[in-house]
């Protein structure tokens, strides 16, 4: 067979992974291949260096994931969507983390309104995020405290989103046990922040305010 580099070592690490895996606990596979039942959906950013099982110690079958640049849920977002719905109304996941991360290169682009081409579209919520709170933004001293600052916002946003999604308001009405959490996580320490309480139903939701996570109130 034909060497390419570059892809022959990922190709031998998957060798090695899935033999050791089943070395060290047989059936692992056969198990996991019946079926999935994870407890938790991660909707996270695309960014390489914030991978989602390895960050919260979960191993294969327990997360299941969503992964975007900027971590967005949009209600035109087939793909968002349908990972919402089948994780809330089949998988019947009891969490889920919506988790950002400092230092987002999309939500830098949104606070500097670089030309992107395509994904320049993609981030405009990010954008609107940033025009709602620019007195804030540009209260804050360095160009690193605002990026940050931008990549909680945008979070907080995307709870609500997800919060609002008739998916989540449906299975709170009809008692589905379902908690949304904020995150944001730290490149340069590996450690995961929780930006504000966690909402767990349509009342814990309405007491917070349809305007609580825009506001910035955590
Ligand atoms: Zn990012």
């Amino acid at each position: 067979m034909t060497k390419v580099p570059g892809i022959d070592r990922l190709l031998a690490n998957n060798r090695s992974w899935a033999e050791e895996t089943e070395r060290t606990r047989p059936g692992f596979f056969a198990h996991l291949a019946q079926q999935q039942t994870p407890g938790y959906l991660w909707i996270g950013c695309a960014d390489s260096r914030v991978p989602a099982n390895e960050i919260v110690g979960l191993e294969p079958g327990e997360l299941f994931v969503h992964r975007n640049v900027a971590n967005l849920i949009q209600n035109a977002d087939l793909n968002a969507l349908s990972v919402l719905q089948f994780a809330v109304d089949v998988l019947k996941v009891k969490h889920i983390i919506v988790c950002g991360h400092y230092g987002c290169s999309g939500v830098r682009a949104a606070l500097h309104d670089m030309r992107l081409g395509v994904a320049e579209h993609w981030i405009r919520p990010v954008r609107d995020i940033c025009e709602c709170h620019r007195h804030e933004l540009d209260m804050l001293p360095t160009e690193t405290a605002r990026v940050n600052r931008l990549c909680e916002l945008n979070v907080m946003q995307q709870v609500r989103n997800v919060c609002r999604n008739p998916i989540i308001q449906d299975a709170w009405r009809r008692g589905q046990k379902l908690a949304v959490h904020s995150w944001v996580y730290g490149l340069e320490d590996g450690l995961v922040r929780p930006l504000g309480p966690t909402v767990a139903g349509v009342k814990s939701f309405d007491e917070l305010g349809a305007s609580y996570l825009m506001r910035g109130a955590f």
